[in-house]
């Protein structure tokens, strides 16, 4: 039976080099996206780990399942994503010089167990989440985005403003051209 934890520490996972070859050790996830410290991830998470004795070090691998919500780039409504994002990372024993920046031994991809020889996820869950998380998100395909005079949601319906009915799929050019006309403006030409 896989352990719960809810802390994303798995404990003691140094044993794994005391054993054999191909051990493995399996740890359901289980917690609240707070843990991680990404403003973008909410709610609950859940998944699962495994961790696997490789040489010199142990590699855990799994995946995630946890709510993302970024504003649109366009309306700045919330694009709420739920998705699996899956991870993997390698450990090294605590004091190891490849987790010493001074040393020629160095390696900036692999993580340091503790000093009890557990594994903590969070940093490595913390960085797979904010590396899966897509900067440019559209509520949808055609978000006709926000009236650029009165801030409107136009998705929502017309504003009726002056002039800004044009087709939402040329909206964001429009309001380009409409800045770059108020900024020549403020230029003085
Ligand atoms: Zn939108
Ligand atoms: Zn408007």
């Amino acid at each position: 039976m896989p352990r719960r934890n809810s802390e994303l520490l798995i404990q003691s996972a140094s044993r794994l080099f005391a054993a054999g070859a191909g051990t493995e050790i399996r740890v359901k996830l289980e917690g609240h996206s707070r843990t991680l410290g990404v403003h973008e991830a909410r709610g609950p998470f859940f998944g699962e780990c495994r961790v696997l004795r490789g040489d010199g070090e142990l590699v855990a691998v799994g995946a995630v399942h946890l709510e993302v919500s970024v504003p649109c780039r366009r309306c700045v409504e919330p694009v709420v994503d739920r998705r699996a994002t899956s991870f993997d990372g390698r450990f090294v024993t605590f004091g190891s010089p490849r987790v010493d920046a001074e040393m020629d031994e160095y390696d900036p991809d692999v993580f340091a167990l503790d000093q009890n020889g557990s594994i903590d996820l969070t940093e490595l869950l913390r960085e797979t989440v904010i590396a899966s998380i897509y900067p440019n998100a559209l509520c949808r395909p055609d978000c006709a985005g926000l009236c650029p005079v009165c801030g409107s949601n136009l998705n929502v319906g017309d504003c009726g403003c002056e002039g800004y009915d044009v087709d939402p799929r040329w909206a964001p050019l429009k309001q380009l051209m409409e800045e770059s006309l108020a900024q020549s403006e403020l230029d003085g030409e």
